[in-house]
């Protein structure tokens, strides 16, 4: 690969970031008269911890990752965006991403005016890494991988990817947000082997905190450096990373959820199989099923209609006739099947 100062844009390699008042003095003891908040008010007066450091030293435990791998973000929406805001030369550069995949790198990718070259899956929805390479030049920065994929639901085989960290000389982005719903274990351990791999988790799904906005991405302590650098300084909010923290303590729970929304996926897949409507289960991974059927967006306005609201993806490319479900509760998951049960084909 090449190294990334070379890959980083020149205006964000020269780019002097601003220095709050929390980064210049860091002790949490003292009298703060520094950046001009309010005295009263307490906790909320005070400026969040731009480094976030307390809950990426908890993390860095969690997932045996050194804290100067991991960046924190608004979701996984801003390491999404800021990889393409350090690395993509509005105009000049341009991305590789498999297609069908999730909808944020092509959204992001129009923001900053980086074209995006898509290169389908397989008909089984596996992945060719000599095609996604074909399809690269010298102004490809980034490949967007999404193991787990949504919407397919399915992993990529660890050798494919891997194939591509060896012979791309960008970056390559694993965007794991479905990977505790998997059987396949995370690439989180091969961070240290390649210096152009950007793993995405997120506490979104299986931490059930989409509402507190906090993406991780793991990388270089080079490309978390720039990343770093250029997110807004104050990106996480104090309550994000007071919440984030309380869950932390223990994964029990989030363990105990996956276990549950596991089951009741199978139990949903087996369920929805004998409908004359539905054609086909694609097996998952996730926590979704994306189901083929003889008439997606009929069935999709039939279940509007009474309130119950699935992803229609039947316009996706490999995806025609598909609907997207997420596994909901067991309670959910019955009104559904009850639903599904008086819809005339
Ligand atoms: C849901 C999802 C995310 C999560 O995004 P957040 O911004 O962290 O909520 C990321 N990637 C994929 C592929 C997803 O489906």
């Amino acid at each position: 690969m090449k190294p990334i100062d070379q890959l980083t844009r020149a205006n964000i390699r020269n780019l002097k970031p601003y220095s709050s008042a929390r980064d210049e003095y860091t002790g949490s003891e003292g009298i703060f008269l520094d950046a001009n908040e309010n005295p009263f008010n307490s906790p909320f007066n005070r400026y969040p911890d731009p480094r976030q450091r307390v809950l990426k030293a908890r993390i860095s435990e969690l997932k045996n990752v050194d804290a100067s791998n991991i960046f924190l973000g608004n979701g996984s929406d801003e390491p999404i965006d800021l990889l393409y805001r350090a690395f993509c030369e509005p105009g000049v550069d341009n991305v590789v991403s498999i297609d069908p995949t999730y909808g944020m790198y092509q959204v992001a990718a129009d923001i900053n005016n980086t074209p995006v070259k898509k290169v389908a899956l397989e008909n089984d929805f596996s992945l060719n890494p000599t095609k996604l390479l074909d399809a690269t030049d010298h102004n490809t920065k980034l490949i967007w991988i999404c193991s787990p994929n949504n919407p397919t639901g399915n992993c990529f085989e660890k050798e494919a990817i891997i194939e591509l960290l060896n012979r791309f000389n960008g970056l390559v982005i694993v965007d794991e947000a479905y990977i505790d719903f998997a059987p396949e274990k995370s690439i989180l351990p091969m961070l240290s082997d390649f210096p152009n791999l950007v793993v995405l988790q997120t506490f979104s799904k299986a931490w059930g905190l989409a509402g507190i906005r906090l993406g991780m991405a793991f990388a270089s302590s080079e490309i978390t450096g720039v990343l770093g650098k250029i997110k807004y300084p104050y990106n996480l909010n104090i309550l994000t990373q007071k919440k984030a923290l309380e869950f932390l303590e223990s994964d029990v729970q989030a363990k105990e959820w996956v276990k549950l929304l596991l089951e009741q996926r199978d139990l949903l897949a087996r369920k929805l199989k004998k409908f004359d409507f539905v054609e086909m289960i694609y097996p998952s991974d996730a926590n979704f099923l994306l189901v083929k059927t003889i008439n997606a967006r009929r069935i999709y306005n039939f279940l509007v209609e009474k309130k119950l609201i699935i992803r229609d993806r039947s316009t996706v490319t490999l995806c025609a006739g598909c609907l997207r479900i997420t596994v909901g509760s067991p309670g959910e998951n019955m009104i559904l099947l009850e639903a599904l049960e008086s819809y005339n084909v």
